[in-house]
């Protein structure tokens, strides 16, 4: 069924049109019905499957559709996010959906002041997205009251309930009017996320879409096993193979995010840099940056592991292994996203081996790898930019990993 035949009114139609929208994914196909139902709903759907428009359009609509009833502005749906460019970003796909309504988005997030955002609430709006912190922060003030609320989201549900929120988020719901809906929307879960979820609302329906695979099929991922100290090269020649291309890399640490950015800069690579760190309009200017292409080449923490919806990121690089096995899920699913087609190459070094298993325990199934001769690998650091020993030294300890790898390869089996 197409958008066109949804119960919507004509000015979400028009607007779900104008976003060029056709036809539901799967995961709106069957999450939009309940919710318009207002049932509470537990959904499970891979990266980059529109899991926001599942959730932002059903609620667009019943907001629109109550408003001749109500004569002043009413905050009637929270939508809790786990970091401050998701907000951001979820408030847009909100506006984009109301813009032909006169219902009113706006976006709480820390690490700015909190002056502005209390004139807003003051102001008045029907949709609030938020951060956590501030928003409880700004619950104790009684700057923001609850007690009209209707539904509430949680976006990145199993992390936002593992956040360790799970006290403040159990007295918010204290405040909310008894009878109020709430969904849960995630691309994993574990089972006692699950059980968080659930002591929080009695029997919400779960919509599960190929829970077989966490890693959608428009991604092809791959690891590589390259030594810690090599890995730069490796970068750099992948990022060289694709200069017209937009390419995340995922790295441990916000010190090695730095140190990535600076290896790279040393083999003239111009790359923009995200970690917790960052100044709050620096980090809104670094991903519009990114997201416009001006900078092909974005260096992060798993800060924007979660959700983020950046168009045509072509590769995501795990530079690093992640240390949580389902942030190996969200890494990669910052590509082949909606109907496109993306690539994932992951380093391993022999210390990221017992992660390695582990995050292959999570998904269920070994990853690819990528087989690379003693030749590729002396050939990939020869070719560096960075100036190099010789190489001869280079290819004898090629050889010489490659064969205690072998062995090790060897012994397991
Ligand atoms: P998720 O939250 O599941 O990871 P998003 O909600 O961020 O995914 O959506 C991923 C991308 O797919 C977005 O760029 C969005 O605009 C696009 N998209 C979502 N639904 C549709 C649809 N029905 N038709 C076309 N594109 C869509
Ligand atoms: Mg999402």
């Amino acid at each position: 069924m197409k958008f066109d035949k949804y119960p919507f009114a004509p000015e979400i139609k028009q607007s779900v049109e104008e976003a060029g929208f056709v036809k539901p994914t799967d995961i709106q196909y069957k999450a939009i019905p309940a919710i318009l139902r207002k049932e509470d709903v537990l959904a499970i759907a891979q990266t980059g499957t529109g899991k926001t428009a599942a959730f932002a359009l059903p609620i667009v609509q019943m907001l629109f559709s109550q408003l001749k009833y109500s004569e002043y502005i009413d905050l009637k749906c929270l939508v809790m996010v786990p970091t401050h460019e998701l907000a951001l970003q979820i408030a847009e796909v909100f506006r984009q959906f109301a813009k032909h309504t006169p219902l009113k988005v706006i976006c709480i997030f820390g690490g700015v002041d909190q002056d502005p955002q209390i004139a807003n609430l003051k102001k008045g709006a029907d949709i609030l997205i938020a951060t956590p912190g501030r928003m409880f922060d700004l619950i104790s003030q009684g700057h923001l009251n609850l007690d009209r609320l209707e539904v509430l989201v949680l976006d990145e549900a199993d992390h936002m309930l593992a956040l360790g929120f799970i006290r403040d988020i159990r007295d918010v719901i204290k405040h909310i009017p008894r009878k109020h809906q709430t969904l849960f929307f995630s691309a994993t879960i574990n089972m006692e996320i699950k059980d968080l979820a659930y002591s929080l609302v009695k029997n919400p329906l779960r919509i599960q879409v190929s829970p077989k695979d966490p890693v959608s099929k428009n991604i092809d991922h791959s690891v590589a096993f390259i030594k810690m100290d090599d890995k730069r090269f490796f970068l750099e020649r992948l990022i060289k193979e694709h200069p017209e291309s937009k390419i995340l890399v995922f790295v441990r640490t916000k010190v090695r995010v730095e140190r990535v950015f600076s290896a790279m800069e040393r083999v003239g690579i111009v790359t923009l840099t995200m970690h917790g760190d960052k100044e709050q309009q620096e980090r809104i200017d670094t991903m519009n940056r990114f997201r416009s292409g001006e900078v092909k080449v974005l260096i992060a923490t798993d800060i924007s592991a979660r959700g983020i919806d950046i168009p045509n990121v072509e590769y995501v690089f795990n530079y690093d292994l992640p240390d949580v096995a389902e942030n190996y899920v969200h890494r990669v699913g910052r590509t082949g996203r909606g109907v496109n087609k993306g690539t994932a190459v992951s380093f391993c070094s022999p210390e990221e081996q017992t992660m390695l298993t582990e995050i292959q325990e999570f998904l269920g199934k070994e990853i690819k790898v990528i087989n690379l001769s003693s030749e590729d690998y002396v050939e990939i650091k020869g070719q560096s930019e960075e100036k190099n020993s010789d190489w001869k030294s280079l290819m004898k300890e090629a050889e010489t990993w490659m064969n205690e790898k072998a062995k090790k390869k060897k012994k397991k089996k």
